[in-house]
């Protein structure tokens, strides 16, 4: 069973008898109502660290003042069962007034300029939430590493410069997405679809992997590249936020041809939920 945390001294306590048995710590941030992508964050960490720890929080400074902070699926019993099977060695599972004491905090932690293109266009507030909680995270918990997914790249790319810019001692790991059989891209805001919408959700890596196709055959026009992914939606009736091709590490939109590293990343309401997905093209 991992030993449950609630307190911000009960998580640096357990911290501080790690370092005196001389054990490596990995920390992954969560929200909870974990899913296989989640667990194979929760793998990668108990394969680089002697100890893990998972942080279960569902933080309201990342959510908008219409967004679905109150609805958000909350399974803790669940992912209670499902991390003591995996096991990991401690859960970090705070309230709102123990992370915010003050309430919402007058601190922010802000990176710019990336933190306002791709989806912080819509949610203008979020990775300033995102940022500020996962700063408040590295310092309680002091990790070794931080783990997260790839399937939120642009937090992943923001969280990494943070921890450049602000020279926390963290090393952070990036996670491959886990897929539905169907190449959905799990997530817990996969909870709100039908399974009509999980079906039509399905259309947004085909639409991926359409422009990864193109890419791979010559096509080098960005706007084929948005246009091979935008065909695929609409065969599927999904109408996008957003189709952007970007440099992966600056976040900036490519340009009409296509050199160097290139990113496509997509965002698209389908039912109640907002998805997002995204596929490298080229690392270099
Ligand atoms: P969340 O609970 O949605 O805030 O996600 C917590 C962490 O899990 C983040 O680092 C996410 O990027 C990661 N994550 C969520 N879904 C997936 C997935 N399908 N594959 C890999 N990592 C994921």
């Amino acid at each position: 069973m991992p030993e449950i945390l609630t307190t911000v001294e009960a998580m640096r306590r357990w911290r501080k008898s790690r370092m005196s048995a001389s054990q490596s710590v990995a920390l992954v941030p969560t929200m909870g109502a974990l899913h296989s992508g989640h667990l194979a964050l929760v793998k990668e960490a108990l394969c680089r660290a002697d100890r893990v720890v998972v942080s279960i929080f569902v933080n309201p400074l990342q959510f908008g003042p219409n967004e679905d902070l109150s609805r958000y699926p909350r399974t803790w019993d669940e992912d209670l069962s499902r991390l003591e099977e995996l096991g990991a060695h401690a859960m970090f599972f705070p309230s709102e007034s123990e992370m915010y004491p003050n309430g919402p905090s007058a601190t922010r932690v802000e990176v710019m300029p990336m933190s306002s293109v791709l989806c912080g266009r819509v949610r203008p507030t979020h990775f300033q939430g995102v940022t500020t909680v996962v700063a408040k995270l590295l310092n309680i918990v002091s990790p070794d590493w931080a783990v997260f997914g790839e399937k939120d790249w642009q937090q992943l790319t923001i969280i990494r410069q943070m921890v450049e810019d602000l020279n926390f001692p963290t090393e952070i790991v990036g996670v491959p997405t886990v897929r539905e059989e169907s190449g959905l891209a799990m997530s817990s805001r996969n909870w709100y679809l039908s399974e009509g919408e999980r079906d039509r959700a399905a259309a947004i890596f085909q639409g991926l992997q359409a422009a990864k196709a193109r890419y791979a055959s010559g096509e080098r026009r960005k706007s084929a590249i948005r246009a091979a992914v935008e065909e695929v939606l609409a065969t599927a009736a999904i109408e996008p936020e957003y189709v952007e091709v970007v440099h992966p590490r600056t976040l900036e939109e490519s340009a009409e041809l296509l050199q160097g590293p290139v990113l496509v990343a997509v965002a698209a309401p389908v039912g109640r939920a907002r998805l997002i997905d995204n596929i490298m093209l080229s690392k270099t």
